[in-house]
């Protein structure tokens, strides 16, 4: 058996048993670690209300060397809840839309800076969020840092086909996941229109600090381009509708497709 002692974020939990539960964590070291909690609805001594979604834990953690099979969560400490996240729905709908992305798509196992760089974008948005009142221009900014935490990020400046600057009349195509510019366009089906100034704002959003996204503010046409253009993108790559992604659309008043 191999021990891990690290940070974690709660992604998804889920009562197993009689009194286990199930848990799904992102880990600065491993990515997505899916662990079982023996007795957990039953020891307050091991998990001392600590295995809700968004909890900042300190786990400790053991799995068979080289097996496939689960991990034991054996002990889990509260860092923080991050309770100013359930204090306002819209808040909470988007805090668990991103959770959800990363149990849907972080690495499960993996190792190295990717995950580092993943587990401190989660942690740093939830800690921004919780002074946040999220409107869909936020759920945009933050959607679009949390697929580029996921090592899915657009290609903004340049287009994807011949590398030219888009120009005035790009698009966005979906299919290579960036823009093109309007040369390209004109070979292509399925091109979404894109103004650069849009393009210009996204670009601005994954340079921004987390904490500073609240200060971009595009205008009404570049929200509805971006709405449009990442819901395609994200679906595009995560293949599904997320199951927070409808209460997250009627929390922040949303038309739901
Ligand atoms: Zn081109």
């Amino acid at each position: 058996m191999s021990r891990l002692v690290s940070e974690a974020l709660l992604l998804r939990a889920v009562d197993f048993g009689e009194s286990d539960r199930i848990v799904h964590l992102l880990t600065p070291e491993t990515g997505r670690l899916t662990a079982i909690a023996k007795g957990a609805r039953r020891s307050v001594k091991r998990f001392p209300g600590t295995l809700d979604l968004f909890n900042h834990l300190r786990v400790s953690v053991s799995r068979r060397r080289g097996g496939r099979a689960m991990a034991f969560l054996e002990r889990a400490v509260l860092i923080s809840p991050f309770l100013e996240l359930r204090a306002v729905p819209t808040r909470y709908a988007l805090a668990s839309y991103l959770l959800e992305l990363m149990d849907r798509m972080a690495p499960e196992g993996g190792a190295g800076p990717d995950t580092q760089r993943l587990f401190s974008f989660a942690l740093s948005s939830l800690s921004a969020l919780e002074g946040m009142a999220p409107d869909l221009r936020i759920r945009l900014l933050f959607e679009l840092r949390a697929l580029d935490a996921l090592g899915l990020r657009p290609e903004l400046r340049h287009c994807v086909r011949c590398g030219a600057e888009p120009g005035v009349r790009a698009g966005f195509y979906v299919a290579d996941g960036g823009v093109v510019c309007s040369s390209c366009t004109v070979r292509l089906e399925g091109v979404l229109p894109v103004h650069l100034g849009t393009l210009r704002v996204l670009q601005q959003a994954l340079d921004y600090d987390v904490d500073r996204l609240e200060r971009l503010v595009p205008g009404a046409q570049a929200v509805v381009e971006a709405r449009n253009l990442l819901f395609r993108f994200q679906r595009f790559h995560v293949g599904l509708e997320l199951r927070s992604e409808r209460f997250l659309d009627e929390s922040l008043g949303e038309p739901v497709a």
